[in-house]
C-alpha cells in the first residue's frame, strides 16, 4: 500500500533514473495511473505462486480496500497492458525489448 505522494514520489524517482539511463523496467507510461490509481484492479492475469499457493494478482488480495492504495507496480502495468492500452503496451514491447 502506498498513498499518492508516496506513489508520485516512487515514479519520479524512478522516471529519474531512467532519464539517467538506468537498466529499469518500469513503464513511464504507466505512471499517471499507477499515482492515480486509474487502472482496473485486481489484474487477472498477474499470478503470484509461492510455497505451493497461487494467488491472482498480488498476495495482498484478501486484505479488503487495499486496491484502492496499490503500490504494485508491475500489477498496475500488466493490468494496463491487459487492459489494451495501446501506449502502455508499446511501450512495454520496446523497454522488454531493449534488455531481454
Ligand atoms: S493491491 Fe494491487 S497488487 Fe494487491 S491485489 Fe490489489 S491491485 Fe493487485
Amino acid at each position: 500500500m502506498l498513498t499518492r505522494d508516496e506513489r508520485k514520489d516512487c515514479c519520479d524517482r524512478i522516471e529519474r533514473l531512467i532519464d539517467e539511463g538506468y537498466p529499469i523496467f518500469n513503464l513511464r507510461s504507466a505512471f499517471p495511473y499507477i499515482i492515480d490509481n486509474s487502472f482496473k484492479t485486481p489484474c487477472h492475469q498477474c499470478i503470484v505462486m509461492e510455497n505451493g499457493r497461487q494467488w491472482t494478482c498480488g498476495r495482498c488480495i484478501e486484505i479488503p480496500n487495499l486496491c484502492s492504495q496499490c503500490g504494485f507496480f508491475f500489477a498496475a502495468e500488466f493490468s494496463l497492458v491487459f487492459s489494451g492500452h495501446a501506449g502502455v503496451i508499446f511501450d512495454m514491447l520496446r523497454t522488454y525489448l531493449r534488455y531481454i
